[in-house]
């Protein structure tokens, strides 16, 4: 596709980077019918193609408003376009430029502004968040069937392992998941445990920084990247061999910490290494046999897996914890149109609330299709909003896989 960017555009840090993606979109449409919001929507401004255009009309001084900008947020960012893409276009970097400048272009409501404040400062604080959960909790009775249904189960914390090992990593433990399911990490911890691996947890480590990226606030996305970095770093030199990370969305944040601070001298190079040893524990037990573990698969029943879209578009790892679950002789139940986002999508579940529970009736029919008698994924945010659709838990396979070790 031609392009004729504005030259302060062009010029700036990002220009070149818009450019050559939007030069490499050849507006052949694949995309679109993959897309999510596209499918229930049906207009072409809600699905990549169209998103495209509107940001390739913004950066060449077409006016871009309210309209442009409501097509944007509409976005969950679940990648599914990225996947099926022939040209390899990096949609959701075009994106991330995209919402940068309509905010600047069109800015929201002073209510809208308040919410997307309020969010950042709630939900990438563990303290915050399980203080504000635990109120919800004590407040169910008086509150509308609506939000009852929307309050999170509050997880338990489980002790980690105490054992020495001469093979460590460090285990990213995040905002959310500490907050409300901190027994997910725990089981982390226990399953290295007994393959000879020592689980470090940095106390100073905090939100990997997707919360604030989602609502382009890039700024303070980058302070956290740089919070985490430092609290990993003594490990790392000391000789941890990965930073594993067990909800699915920040993995694909904590991949992403290198291009994030690319262009900061201080802590490029730091990132970059913290990138390369970050993996989702389904990448690093790939070469351990897992026999250890004895696994009572019998216990488990049939299990529906939800594959969150952070690791089968975002971190392109389709099928591996489905493969892992199988070679340890559990039955997964199959599920229609896998590749489609639940709705959850980081903060989209609160701000795009329709559309999140259109995508989340959608997801749980095909989930519940195969009669199965627990229901399991790979991401904080997409366990919590399925729950509250779903009436019963949904499990991290590495809970489940913790509860059926011998
Ligand atoms: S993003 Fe890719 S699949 Fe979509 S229209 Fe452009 S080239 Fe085609
Ligand atoms: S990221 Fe998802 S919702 Fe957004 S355009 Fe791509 S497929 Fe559609």
């Amino acid at each position: 596709m031609q392009t004729r960017l504005l030259p302060h555009y062009r010029e700036s840090a990002w220009g070149g980077q818009a450019e050559r993606i939007l030069r490499a979109c050849v507006h052949c449409g694949f995309c679109t019918a993959t897309c999510p919001t596209y499918q229930l929507l049906g207009d072409e401004r809600d699905g990549p193609r169209g998103r495209i255009y509107l940001i390739k009309q913004m950066l060449e001084g077409e006016p871009a408003g309210v309209t442009t900008r409501r097509h944007l947020d509409r976005c969950l960012t679940c990648r599914a376009c990225e996947t099926t893409c022939p040209s390899g276009v990096e949609y959701a970097r075009l994106l991330d430029i995209g919402r940068e400048q309509i905010e600047r272009l069109a800015p929201r409501r002073p209510t809208d502004r308040a919410m997307r404040a309020a969010l950042r400062r709630v939900l990438p604080w563990p303290r915050r968040l399980r203080a504000l959960a635990r109120l919800g909790q004590v407040l169910r009775p008086l509150l509308p069937a609506r939000t009852r249904a929307r309050l999170p189960r509050i997880g338990e914390d489980r002790p980690w392992p105490h054992a020495r090992h001469a093979r460590c990593v460090i285990i990213a433990t995040g905002c959310a998941q500490r907050a409300l399911r901190p027994e997910t990490n725990a089981a982390l911890a226990r399953l290295l445990d007994r393959l000879g691996v020592g689980a470090l947890a940095a106390p100073a480590q905090g939100c990997c920084g997707a919360v604030s990226h989602h609502l382009s606030a890039s700024e303070e996305a980058r302070d956290f990247a740089r919070r985490n970095i430092a609290a990993w770093w003594p490990s790392i030199e000391d000789g941890a061999e990965a930073i594993l990370i067990a909800a699915s969305g920040c993995g694909v944040m904590v991949k992403d910490y290198g291009q994030l601070l690319a262009h900061d001298p201080a802590w490029s190079e730091r990132a970059g290494r913290v990138a390369e040893l970050a993996r989702d524990p389904v990448e690093y037990l790939a070469d351990f046999d897992l026999s250890a573990w004895r696994i009572d698969a019998a216990r488990a029943g049939r299990i529906a897996f939800h594959v969150p879209c952070t690791l089968q578009h975002g971190q392109r790892l389709s099928g591996r914890v489905e493969a892992l679950l199988e070679s340890l002789g559990l039955e997964l139940t199959p599920v229609a149109d896998a590749h489609l986002c639940c709705g959850s999508a980081g903060t989209y579940s609160i701000l795009q609330a329709e559309l999140a529970e259109a995508l989340r009736a959608r997801k749980l029919a095909a989930l519940e299709a195969g009669r199965p008698e627990r229901l399991v994924s790979a991401n904080i945010g997409c366990q919590l909003h399925l729950e509250a659709g779903a009436g019963r838990r949904v499990w991290h396979w590495l809970e489940l896989l913790d509860e059926l070790a011998e």
